[in-house]
């Protein structure tokens, strides 16, 4: 009989992952499917980030880099970061991996262990509570209401913090509701973090190019106050249609940055070399692709806002970032997973339940809107019929 380890049964998962291969069964066996359960742009990757992979192959970057990053690619981030945001980032800080996940992970098992809490969003990106049980440390979510189009509220994040608290999750523009944290509120829980100088903070950034409305990204690494507690998340898998590439990158406070660069060296020695080329590319090449892709994301949520209002028993607020709508669905009388399951088998709409993003997700369903207008389209018409 084998003997897993205990922390083995307590990883979970991202119900993305298995609602995709079940509508990819359905679809094999002859239904047609339409896909507004997966969480990434419809979008093929700008040409000359492709271009610039192909050129490093051929130029035979085929070995092992360092491993927190080529130094070209850790300096364009620097310089990507004071062009957006207007901070100084030393590119020594700067730990690129493969994905926005690794940094979660590496966060987890840097703060948690038994007798640790870890805060986190509700609903919230599922890896978070997962990661944080591997570790052996208790999660603590916080919830994010719909009356707060979704942002978290500094009060009751502050109000959680015990003496155990070790590291707490913030996600804004965040997955799954599309909700997007004011800067005001930031600036009240950084205000309220100098009370608590042991807590560190883990930012989840990967969204920070998808705002609508005009709004502008407020990043963590705006606070020099809390520069050194930060973990700042952020990747080339969103914003430059790059999720099978595998690249993200975290800044992660002096404190923390050997532990997190010894973490990469133990985990996968570095990230393939071609792809950070490409990542190079992607920061400083032209920026028309993400702008056009924004534009067409904008339009396409404008749209499905409009008819799931319509749609009985559907209440959607407006998501103000990332390419998730969150709509309430307690008026059809289905709870998420039902309603989830029903659209799945009945319409051949793929959607994921609220409550795969935690407890506060019941009576809320996910649809990304990373697809054509005419799939957006059809698919609400599907789900109409199936109502
Ligand atoms: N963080 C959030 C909030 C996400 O929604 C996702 C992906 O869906 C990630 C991180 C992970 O990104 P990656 O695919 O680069 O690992």
């Amino acid at each position: 009989m084998l003997q897993p380890a205990a922390s083995i049964h307590r990883l979970g998962t991202e119900s993305a992952f298995e609602v995709l291969a079940r509508a990819q069964k359905l679809a094999d066996r002859g239904r047609d499917i339409i896909n507004l359960g997966i969480g990434q742009p419809d979008f093929r990757t700008p040409e000359h980030v492709v271009e610039a992979a192909v050129k490093a192959l051929r130029d035979g970057h085929h070995g092992y880099t360092p491993a927190n990053g080529i130094p070209a690619l850790r300096e364009a981030v620097a310089a990507d970061l004071h062009r957006r945001h207007g901070v100084e980032v030393d590119p020594g800080h700067v730990v690129v991996v493969p994905g926005g996940k690794p940094t979660m992970f590496f966060a987890m098992l840097m703060f948690g262990e038994p007798g640790a809490e870890i805060m986190y969003p509700d609903p919230g990106f599922p890896i978070y509570e997962s990661a944080i049980r591997y570790s052996g440390a208790t999660p603590v979510p916080f919830a994010l209401e719909e009356r707060n189009g979704f942002a978290f509220s500094a009060e009751a994040v502050l109000e959680a913090i015990t003496p155990r608290t070790r590291l707490i999750v913030i996600n804004s523009p965040a997955n799954p509701t599309g909700g997007v944290t004011p800067k005001e509120e930031i600036d009240r829980l950084v205000a309220g973090l100098e009370a608590h100088p042991q807590v560190a903070i883990l930012s989840d950034e990967i969204y920070s190019r998808m705002l609508y409305g005009g709004r502008e990204h407020v990043s963590l690494l705006q606070y020099p106050q809390i520069r050194d507690r930060l973990i700042m998340l952020d990747g080339w898998s969103k914003t430059y249609a790059m999720t099978g590439w595998r690249l993200g990158y975290a800044v992660w406070p002096e404190a923390l940055v050997d532990h997190a660069i010894r973490l990469c060296i133990n985990d996968h020695s570095c990230v393939n070399a071609a792809t950070q080329y490409a990542g190079i590319a992607a920061l400083e090449g032209p920026q028309t692709a993400v702008d056009e892709m924004m534009r067409a994301f904008d339009a396409r949520r404008r749209l499905i806002v409009e008819e799931l209002n319509a749609l009985p028993g559907f209440r959607c607020i407006e998501p103000a970032g990332a390419f998730y709508a969150f709509p309430n669905i307690e008026g059809t009388g289905m709870s998420a997973r039902q309603a989830q399951d029903r659209f799945l088998e009945e319409a051949g709409v793929a959607t994921i339940a609220g409550t795969s993003f935690g407890a506060w997700g019941e009576g809320y369903l996910r649809f990304s809107y990373a697809s054509s207008e005419e799939s957006i389209r059809e698919a609400i018409a599907r789900i109409r019929a199936c109502l």
